[in-house]
This record gives structure tokens, sequence and C-alpha cells, in this order.
């Protein structure tokens, strides 16, 4: 270990040297023969001084005026001082205690008081400062999460019948902000945010921060309005311009049950505020049961995901495409289903989103391109007189693997001409026009590929994009269809859509239609295909292979 550092501030040199006799086996040792010279070696070694020996009269600067500046400083104030007084003089010893010294010893010098006097002063200030240190975070001088969970446990076992509320705020692209303006700027933002937030849930309300940018706070319920508020009109108060363009989210758990422990008081309010995450125009989100079971839910079938792929509860079902012109049968898409041995039948809309967020949309989609392709090559074996199917690709499948080549991988395995295959990809894939997705749409249409625009309608996507994007058939979504339905035929924009895809050359499907009427509109409109429970639901494959012999 190394050696803790003395600087020892006297005048007289043979007290100088004989103090330094009597330390110099224990400590480094510095000296200085008045206040002027030690306030220089402080500059120097700030963090590295463990204690100051203190004599009261020097020339050039004396002992007060000396402990005077040094408490002025943040941090040399931390560094205890010995005072050395003349005798027992009680007025110098209250002088000097009032000037801040941590102690005193007075002359002449007995060296076994001066040796533990020193040492278990720098023991205690060495605890206080891993008190401390556990107790504040460094950056923003609120509590750490260890000492938070300990004062609200203290906080709700005194007050066993006033309620509380955990409220958890977290800023919207922290991690933007930091990787494009740089840490201390992001750091800027979490001491200001921290600020604000104290400020406003009130003194009384215990706050501390939990990892990144993320800060937690437990408050009276009557005072929890003001707290949800806080940050959203933190972004409006004058001495946060910093947090302007910071949107920041509030989690809300509303303590109800005593029974459970105070971390998971405080997950709650973390999980719950995911909830608005990315919304634009949601900011608060309330814990409730029904969340708390769609968590557990998710839970449940993420651990049990991988298991169900091998043992096949996972099955591919097809829907046929009609065409409008003369009602021949032209596709068909590939929906998945899971059909589970206790949850029974569970629906693409339940587990495809979770497994989209949970990363294991990739292994699912590889599954059920691989059956396609596999019957697609036992159709043409039987002699079959086959369709495109059409499989769905999430954004996650393009930014895992290189698409191309698992698509090329897997024609070439089963033999199949790609023009067989169809790739649905949704339309907000495309609107947020990453080049990645962007090259591989073209990439793949180059070895031959059909590339679909799925959902299109059902997000931001503009007519003027279309022409720009590389595709080959233009899906229009289910909700944007009836959506139009209910408006007069001059003020729906259905027919200026198929029109411009016709003159882009581009086929368009009609998708959920479900109503004679809702078809023989889009007939008129001149749409070529449609899909759609008014000619067939989705269906096992056995079932579709039977609509295949009767073509
Ligand atoms: P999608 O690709 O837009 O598929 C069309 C959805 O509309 C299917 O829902 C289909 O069953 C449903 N549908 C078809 N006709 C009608 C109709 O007339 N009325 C109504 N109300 N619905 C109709 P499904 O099978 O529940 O799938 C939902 C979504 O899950 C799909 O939307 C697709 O985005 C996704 N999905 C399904 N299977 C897969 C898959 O294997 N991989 C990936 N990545 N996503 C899939
Ligand atoms: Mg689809
Ligand atoms: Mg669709």
């Amino acid at each position: 270990m190394t050696q803790k550092q003395i600087l020892i501030v006297e005048d007289n040199e043979l007290n100088r040297t004989m103090l330094s006799e009597i330390l110099s086996d224990d400590y480094k040792v510095l000296e200085a023969e008045n206040g002027q010279e030690a306030l220089d070696i402080l500059e120097q070694n700030k963090d590295d001084i463990h204690l100051i020996l203190l004599d009261v009269m020097m020339p050039v600067m004396d002992g007060y005026t000396f402990l005077d500046k040094i408490k002025k400083d943040e941090e040399l104030a931390l560094i205890p001082v010995i005072v050395m007084t003349q005798g027992d003089s009680e007025a110098d010893e209250v002088t000097a205690l009032a000037h801040g010294a941590t102690d005193f010893v007075p002359k002449p010098y007995r060296p076994q008081v001066i040796l533990h006097r020193i040492a278990s002063l720098i023991k205690l200030r060495e605890t206080a400062a891993m008190v401390n240190q556990y107790r504040y975070d460094r950056l923003t001088g609120l509590y750490t999460i260890e000492f938070f969970y300990q004062k609200v446990r203290e906080c709700l076992e005194a007050n066993p019948e006033k309620e509380y509320t955990i409220l958890c705020s977290n800023f919207e692209n922290f991690k933007w902000y930091n990787d494009t303006f740089g840490r201390e700027a992001g750091d800027r933002i979490l001491v200001e945010g921290a600020e604000i937030f104290q400020n406003r849930v009130g003194e009384d309300a215990i706050c501390c921060r939990y990892g990144a940018d993320r800060f937690l706070c437990l408050l009276d319920k009557e005072r929890e309005r003001i707290g949800r508020e806080c940050f959203i009109k933190g972004r409006q108060s004058k001495r946060s311009e910093l947090l302007e363009n910071m949107s920041v989210k509030l989690g809300i758990y509303e303590i109800k049950d005593r029974t459970i422990s105070v971390e998971q008081m405080c997950d709650r309010a973390l999980w719950v505020v995911d909830r608005v995450k990315g919304m634009y125009n949601q900011n608060i989100a309330v814990y409730d049961d029904a969340y708390r079971e769609k968590l557990l839910r998710e839970n449940a079938i993420t651990d049990v995901m991988a298991t169900a792929l091998e043992e096949g509860q996972f099955i591919v079902y097809l829907q046929p495409k009609y065409s409008l012109n003369d009602n021949r049968m032209v596709g068909a898409e590939a929906l998945v289903r899971w059909i589970h041995p206790e949850w029974g039948f569970m629906s693409p809309g339940e587990f495809i989103p979770l497994f989209e967020k949970n990363g294991f949309i990739p292994c699912l989609d590889q599954f059920v391109w691989e059956t396609v392709c596999a019957k697609l090559r036992e159709w043409k074996e039987k002699g079959y007189p086959i369709v495109p199917v059409s499989v769905n690709v999430s954004r996650a499948d393009i930014f895992q693997s290189h698409l191309t080549d698992v698509f090329r991988g897997l024609i070439r395995k089963y033999g199949i001409d790609p023009q067989y295959l169809h790739l649905e990809i949704t339309e907000s894939a495309y609107t947020e026009q990453t080049d990645q997705i962007l090259n591989t749409v073209v990439e793949l249409r180059k070895s031959g590929f059909f590339i679909e625009m799925d959902d299109f309608g059902s997000g931001y996507s503009s007519l003027n994009m279309l022409s720009q994007m590389s595709l080959d058939i233009l899906k229009l979504d289910m909700k944007f269809i009836q959506n139009e339905m209910t408006k007069p035929v001059e003020k729906s924009i259905l027919n200026d859509i198929i029109s411009m895809a016709h003159r882009l050359d581009l086929t368009v499907v009609a998708e959920g239609i479900e109503t004679e009427e809702q078809m023989k509109r889009l007939q008129a409109l001149g749409c070529d295909y449609a899909q759609g429970y008014f000619f067939a639901k989705p269906m096992s494959v056995t079932e579709f292979e039977g609509l295949l012999e009767v073509q």
C-alpha cells in the first residue's frame, strides 16, 4: 500500500524537523514554512494529502488565515487539520475549532499522542468518504440506488398509513444525445435534470439516480400530480435550455401492495416507463395489474418459444390471393400460427411483435421460409400448377443477416425459381429509409425475387416516395382500405394510389377484403389482386393443396 501523505505547516525549523521525524516511519511528509507555502503545495497535491498539521503563529500567512482559505475550497475543506496550540490554552483551542480545525494537539509534542490522533482522523475521514460514495451519486449528488432503497424502506415503515408513489423518469433519446454531443454535454443534462427533478418533487421526496439517465423518487401521493408534471413543465422553465429538446417520460407506480419489496416496487415504475418509450404524444404511464399480466405473459412466451419451434408447435398457414379480373387464384401468403399444447391457438398479433422485440423473429422466419420453399419444391415435383407464395420479412431479418445470401441459398437448396418466392416487407420498414433496407431490396430484386410492400397506407409513406422505392407489388393495408371505403368516391385517394402504382408498373393487392361491396369497388378502381376472408381465410397447407389441385 502506498504511504499516506501529511503536510506539516510550521515556521520553526526545529519543530518541523522533530515532527517530521516522529511521522516519517509511518507517513510521507511534506513541509511548508508558512500558510502561503502550504497553499502552494496543496495546489500541486490536492488529492494526495491526507492530513495537515498546522502551527498558528507564522510569518507571511498565519494558521487561522490559512484555515479560513482552505475551508472555502470544496475539496481542500475535506482534508482534516490538526492545529498545534501553545500549551493548554483553552482560548487557542476554541479559536482553532471555530476556524474549522478538526482537532488540536498542545505543544510540546508527545509523539504517541500525535501518531494516534493522526491515525484515527485519517481513518475517520476515509470511512466518511466511503459512506458518502455509497450514499450519493458522484455526478448528480442524488442518492445512489442502494441508499435510496434503504431510505424508502425506512420511510414506508415509519408511515404505514400514508399513501406513496414511486416515480421513474427517463430521458428519451439520451443515448443518441450522448453520442452526438459527447459525454460532457450528456453529463450536464443529467446534472441539470437531477436538480429540476428534486426541485419539482419537493424537499420531502426521496430521489436517486438509477443507472444512466433514469431517476427514481418516492413521493407523497398528494404530491404525485405535481411530480408528474415536474419534468414536462421543467422543459419550459427558464434555466433548462439544455433540456428544451429533451423529451422526458415518466413511469408511475402507486404503492398499493406493501408486501412486495421496495426493489420490486421500483421495478414496476421502471418497467412501465418503457411503455411510453418512443411515443410521440404520451409521456406518462401508470403501472397497473393488466400491464403486469402482459409482462408476465411475455416472459412466459419468451421462456418457451425456442422449445416450441423445436417441437413443431409453429405451423405455416396459407391464405390465397385472387385476381379481380378473372377470379383466378394467383398466389398465397404464408402466415404463421402457434398452437401451444396448453395455451391453444395463438394469434401472430400477440407473438410477432414480441419476437421482433426479443430477437427471436429471424429464427421463426427462417423456419417459415424453409417450410414454404420445401412445399414449393414438393408441388413442383407433384406437378401442381404452382402459384407464388409470399413470406413476411421483418425489419430484424434485414438487419440480422445477409438476406440476399439467405434467400439465394434457399432457392438453390430446394431447386425453385425465385419468382415463386415473394417477399413482403412492411411499409414502416421502408419509411425508415435506412440504406441497408434499400440496398437489400435492390439486391434481392436483382436476384429475381419479387418485393411486395406490405401494409401500405398504415404508416406515413407518401405517393411521392413510391416512385423512389424499389419494389414490384403494392399491398394496400386492410384498415386503410376500410377507412377509405367510408368516404364518398370523389374524396377517396384509393383511385389515385392505384393509378399511380400502375404508372410505376406496380401490381396492386388489396388486403383484408371481407365483403362483396369492397371487392366490387376495388375491382372498379382497377385493383389487380385481392386477399381476404371474402375469398378465403388463412388455411392449412393440406387444404390449400386441395385448391391447387382443382385449378
Ligand atoms: P400481414 O402480413 O399484414 O397479414 C395479414 C393479416 O391479415 C393476417 O393476420 C391475416 O390473417 C389477416 N387477414 C387476412 N384477411 C383478412 C380479412 O379479411 N379480415 C381480417 N380481419 N383479417 C384478415 P395474421 O395471420 O394474424 O398476421 C398478423 C401479422 O403478423 C401479419 O400481418 C404479419 O405482419 C405478421 N406475421 C404473420 N406471420 C408472420 C411470419 O411468418 N413472419 C413474420 N415476420 N410476420 C408474420
Ligand atoms: Mg404480410
Ligand atoms: Mg399486411
